[in-house]
């Protein structure tokens, strides 16, 4: 569904805080048309939630950082036109992972905290990816088809619970130089 513009785009019920929306059981995205950044990040971004989606065949509260984070990586290489890119948490102060998980989208507390949910997911799924490779992250969309996240990142990676995940990414982040954007 493509509006005409930005207040045809929100007349739809969409988020004012979001550029996009994807409804991966109708195959529908919602997008501006007037929207500059349409073409380089909006529609790579929403496309990858409903690949995604169709892909795993569920969504659930607990992988949406996955989801989120893995569409925000697929939108920064479209727009820097870089095979990899770094995000790393330069400027924003990273919520403890545990909670991220747990974080239901679309009832944030606050638009700060919104920020650093997409932030801090698509870093971490810039880490899993920079990391350990694009055939490990592979495996790991296919085992959490049929296992929990604790143990897809505990068969994929060895990443053996949450606070290792966080301890790794963290050392990771050290080392880490962001992708430079425009
Ligand atoms: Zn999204």
């Amino acid at each position: 569904m493509i509006a005409l513009d930005r207040s045809e785009y929100l007349s739809l019920g969409t988020p004012d805080w979001s550029s996009g929306l994807a409804i991966p059981e109708q195959r529908t995205i919602y997008v501006d048309e007037k929207d500059p950044l349409l073409i380089r990040r909006v529609i790579p971004h929403e496309i990858t939630h409903i690949i995604l989606h169709n892909y795993l065949g569920f969504d659930h509260y607990t992988i949406h950082w996955i989801n989120e984070g893995l569409s925000i990586y697929e939108e920064m290489r479209i727009w820097t036109g870089q095979d990899k890119v770094v995000i790393t948490m330069e400027n924003y102060k990273p919520l403890p992972i545990e909670d991220l998980i747990l974080m239901k989208p679309y009832i944030f507390s606050s638009k700060d905290t919104i920020v650093v949910y997409y932030q801090q997911s698509a870093s971490l799924v810039s880490f899993l990816i920079n990391e350990y490779g694009m055939d490990r992250f592979r495996d790991f969309l296919k085992a959490l088809k049929t296992r929990t996240l604790e143990n897809a990142l505990k068969e994929v990676y060895g990443i053996q619970s949450i606070s290792e995940l966080e301890r790794r990414w963290k050392a990771y982040l050290k080392r880490a130089t962001p992708t430079p954007i425009r």
